[in-house]
């Protein structure tokens, strides 16, 4: 992008944020000098979806960075984030979950974990249902965990420009997030982020209670695929 736009455009969403409301700026495929922009206009939240392209601009950007990963995670690729990241959003299963702990041990310290939930009608994306959240949080291996910290839920509406579908889908994460702080977090102020909102549907996740909103292409620019990120090793 040109120079002075990425600035432009974060000072531009973040003067629409709802009080309390968190900016996770998504910088997946994007060079390390757009990243370094965005600091220097005061972004510290960064999102990427992938472990080694994460690992790569750790390495590179300032220590204050809190990194969020907002992606669908293979359990072999954790040990490249687990000594740095500030939070997992996408746990799906108690697999990954105890994968996550495995790595945070070895590092001495406690991941915040966002459960994510399937609340589009497309099939494609990654998610649990509440039965399954249920089952997770129930478990015998959920309950020994000493180094994960579930914060919160997390969830992407349909691709669609149908915006009442889109804000039913909000509500529904809602009500799952204060279903399972009712019935499995009472007395606890921990589990309190509602991780919704892209683009293209922000404004609508923070009127259904959105904490924290991960924006990419509106302050970096549409994302071009066909560079790859070269995370397949
Ligand atoms: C890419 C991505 C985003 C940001 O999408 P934009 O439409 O570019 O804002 C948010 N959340 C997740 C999980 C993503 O993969």
């Amino acid at each position: 992008m040109n120079s002075g736009m990425i600035r432009d455009n974060l000072l531009n969403i973040q003067s629409t944020l709802k009080e309390g409301v968190r900016l996770i700026a998504v910088s997946k495929t994007k060079p390390v000098e757009d990243l370094r922009e965005a600091y220097d206009a005061g972004q510290r939240l960064f999102g990427e979806n992938k472990a080694l392209e994460m690992r790569d601009k750790h390495a590179v950007l300032p220590e204050d960075i809190e990194w969020h990963f907002i992606g669908h995670l293979q359990t072999n690729k954790i040990k490249y984030i687990a000594a740095y990241v500030r939070m997992i959003h996408s746990i799906d299963s108690l697999t990954l979950l105890e994968a996550v702990e495995k790595e945070a041990r070895k590092h001495d310290r406690v991941i915040d974990c966002l459960l994510q939930f399937h609340i589009a009608t497309e099939e494609t994306k990654f998610g649990l249902n509440m039965e399954e959240a249920r089952a997770l949080l129930e478990s015998a291996e959920y309950a020994a965990m000493e180094h994960v910290r579930i914060v919160g839920v997390m969830g992407m509406a349909t691709n669609t420009t149908d915006r009442e579908l889109v804000r039913k889908e909000f509500r529904m994460l809602r009500e799952y997030k204060e279903q399972l702080a009712e019935q499995y977090f009472k007395g606890r102020d921990d589990f309190k982020e509602i991780s919704m909102g892209m683009s293209h549907d922000y404004d609508i996740a923070m009127e259904e209670g959105s904490t924290m909103v991960r924006v990419g292409s509106s302050i970096f620019g549409a994302r071009n695929y066909g560079i790859p990120v070269n995370d397949e090793k």
